[in-house]
């Protein structure tokens, strides 16, 4: 094997790049699943590593969101997601070509109900991965871009070197609090009340031109420090 697993972490923070990434890590699967032995339970089994990346939502459109979703903000939502599928796309095939599994984790996709989650969640490999911490929201906080990020996940067994978890929390600041139309979040995120965030999601289905489970009022009152 011609590259050393240092050469192809730097490859793919470079692809990452590329595509307009602003934080890239690496989280430690068994690690993790010691903390939330629930969270690998829909992946095939084998993988030591996620790599996680996130790119950043549009300041200017999310200045059009108040108390709920605007189209320009599904269309900046879902082109994030195309984004980020492409570039997970490209990172599991850098990581196949040096000689190891990869598994691309789709950035939105639905394979379970009651409750309603994906593959994996993104927001804990995201903090297992360094980089930020899981808000009164239940989002992934990015200690400069706040919540107005959104995240991609490629598993894998290259022995990639892994990132310390990310420890903190919210401190002081309530600023989703208030804004949120379903009053589902509360003091910390493990009270975070997904039921009355959901039902609300579905009656925003409803608006014209988003037809989508999304809302972006928590992500917007997340500006984080920039
Ligand atoms: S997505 Fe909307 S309804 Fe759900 S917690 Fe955030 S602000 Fe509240
Ligand atoms: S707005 Fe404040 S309270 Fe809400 S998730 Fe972000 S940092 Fe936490």
């Amino acid at each position: 094997m011609s590259e050393t697993i240092h050469d192809l972490r730097t490859q793919l923070k470079d692809e990452a790049e590329n595509y307009g990434a602003k934080a890239l890590g690496v989280a430690d699967l068994e690690a993790l699943s010691q903390r939330y032995p629930d969270a690998l339970a829909l992946v095939p089994a084998g993988f030591s590593r996620a790599v996680v990346t996130g790119i950043r939502l549009s300041d200017a459109v999310l200045e059009t969101v108040e108390d709920r979703p605007t189209a320009l903000y599904f269309h900046n939502y879902r082109q994030a997601n195309y984004q980020l599928d492409r570039l997970a796309f490209v990172l599991a095939d850098r990581i196949q070509t040096a000689g190891y599994r990869s598994l691309a984790i789709p950035a939105s996709q639905i394979f379970a109900r009651d409750p309603m989650r994906g593959q994996v969640s993104h927001r804990l490999l995201g903090r297992a991965a360094g980089l930020g911490h899981i808000g009164r929201s239940g989002l992934l906080v990015h200690p400069r871009y706040g919540a107005r990020m959104r995240y991609i996940s490629v598993l894998t067994d290259a022995p990639l070197s892994a990132d310390v978890p990310f420890e903190g929390d919210c401190g002081a600041c309530r600023a989703c609090q208030a804004p949120c139309p379903a009053a589902a979040i509360r003091d910390t995120p493990e009270t975070f009340d997904l039921d009355a965030c959901y039902r609300k999601l579905s009656e925003f289905t409803r608006i014209p031109f988003v037809g989508q489970h999304i809302c972006g009022v928590c992500v917007k009152a997340c500006a984080g420090s920039n």
